[in-house]
């Protein structure tokens, strides 16, 4: 590549998904470029499969966001597989290098095919990137972002329309820190990622999209790898005693929260369903009475409700996750008798009814759950008197 390729340069990531000419056979052969060639001059691949690697995206970071196979590529968090499938080389070029699509297509096939990129691959970053910390700086930037996003979310009528759109309550989102912000111009719901009381991450959910856009970003340099969102709420000096729900992404991990966080639940959310469980989540999970992993697959739940001993899984049923569940007042009660599946002694299904009824007198709780309390106590035999110790006359639910 010569330097006049990268004086072209242009902000041109906008057009990156579309307005691709076809046909002309530099075109096609700039599009088999061997991606895992490419990539690795830019990034540490470590083999996925056969076939596929993954390693750190060299436009947005972490650990494994990148999968590279052939002559195609995604990174799930900034470029995920779209609607015409992987991304390929020009992709990469254009969105890496900031190139235009001509740029791209001349640079991945200009004279020989031995592209050398302009930043390449530092001797010292032969590890994936994997800071145990964020600077104090990058901290302190994320403390500001998230503080201003708060003050957004008490001003900003999108923003809490929104959240209540979605069934949360400002309970639930305060406990997370959640705020509201304008993000590269798109109206967005901000979420932190903490380890150790600091940011680690700040995620933008986009209000809307047209479907070419991304719907969630990081901030660059956010790290999640590793770490468990919601952690800042995890009461664990209680956990011998409690449940915990690890789950996918943050708005499920919120909607438990605030159905279960007063009956002895806590939750943390892995991120997403790519996301490896870490040797330090796991020895967190470890301490619980009980562990319930909810994903929306079935086979991502099981995969890592294995790692944690005595764990169960649970799939979203039907498609619905927990905060489609909160919305149509169902969850509490999936949540109860999750619980009561994966208590391990009659003693600890009764901790699970008195936990109910507990929440019940103290601030109400959802008829599901009662009613599932209910049903248990009556196999266990116990709490023959709940009728006269709880005013609420349930139209139970089966
Ligand atoms: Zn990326």
């Amino acid at each position: 590549m010569t330097v006049g390729m990268i004086g072209a340069r242009k902000n041109t990531t906008k057009q990156h998904w579309e307005g691709k000419p076809t046909g002309s056979p530099d075109i096609e052969r700039a599009r088999q470029t061997d991606m895992i060639a490419l990539a690795q001059q830019y990034t540490k691949l470590n083999r996925e499969s056969v076939h596929e690697w993954s390693g750190p995206c060299p436009m947005c970071g972490g650990d494994d966001r990148l999968h590279v196979k052939g002559n195609a590529w995604f990174c799930r968090n900034c470029a995920p597989v779209g609607d015409k499938g992987w991304h390929n080389a020009i992709d990469f070029l254009m969105m890496r290098e900031r190139m235009d699509f001509k740029t791209a297509v001349a640079t991945l096939t200009g004279g020989n095919n031995s592209y050398t990129p302009p930043v390449r691959i530092r001797e010292n970053q032969a590890e994936p990137v994997r800071q145990a910390e964020q600077s104090p700086e990058w901290i302190a930037s994320a403390q500001a972002i998230v503080s201003t996003a708060i003050n957004g979310l008490h001003t900003e009528a999108a923003g809490y329309a929104y959240l209540i759109g979605r069934g949360l309550l400002p309970s639930a989102w305060r406990a997370f820190d959640v705020g509201y912000a304008e993000h590269q111009g798109r109206p967005a719901i901000v979420i932190p990622w903490y380890r150790a009381g600091k940011p680690t991450a700040v995620r933008y959910r986009f209000l809307q999209t047209d479907g070419t856009e991304r719907r969630m970003m990081y901030e660059p340099d956010s790290h999640v790898s590793g770490v468990l969102f919601g952690g800042q709420n995890v009461l664990s000096t209680m956990a011998k005693a409690r449940t915990l729900i690890l789950c996918e992404g943050e708005l499920n991990a919120i909607s438990i929260y605030q159905a279960a966080h007063h009956a002895h639940v806590d939750v943390l959310s892995f991120g997403s369903e790519t996301a490896r469980l870490s040797p330090a989540a796991i020895d967190i999970a470890c301490q619980y009475q009980s562990v319930i992993v909810w994903a929306d697959k079935s086979d991502i739940a099981r995969e890592k409700a294995n790692k944690i001993p005595g764990a169960i899984a649970f799939a979203s049923p039907e498609g619905q996750d927990a905060n489609d569940l909160l919305r149509a007042d169902k969850l509490g009660g999936v949540i109860t008798a999750l619980r009561v599946r994966a208590a391990r002694s009659d003693e600890q299904k009764a901790g699970i009814v008195w936990d109910i009824w507990d929440s019940h007198r103290a601030d109400g709780i959802d008829a599901g759950s009662i009613a599932v309390a209910r049903k248990t106590a009556a196999q266990l035999g116990i709490m023959e008197d709940w009728e006269c110790n709880t005013p609420m006359t349930t139209t139970a639910i089966e």
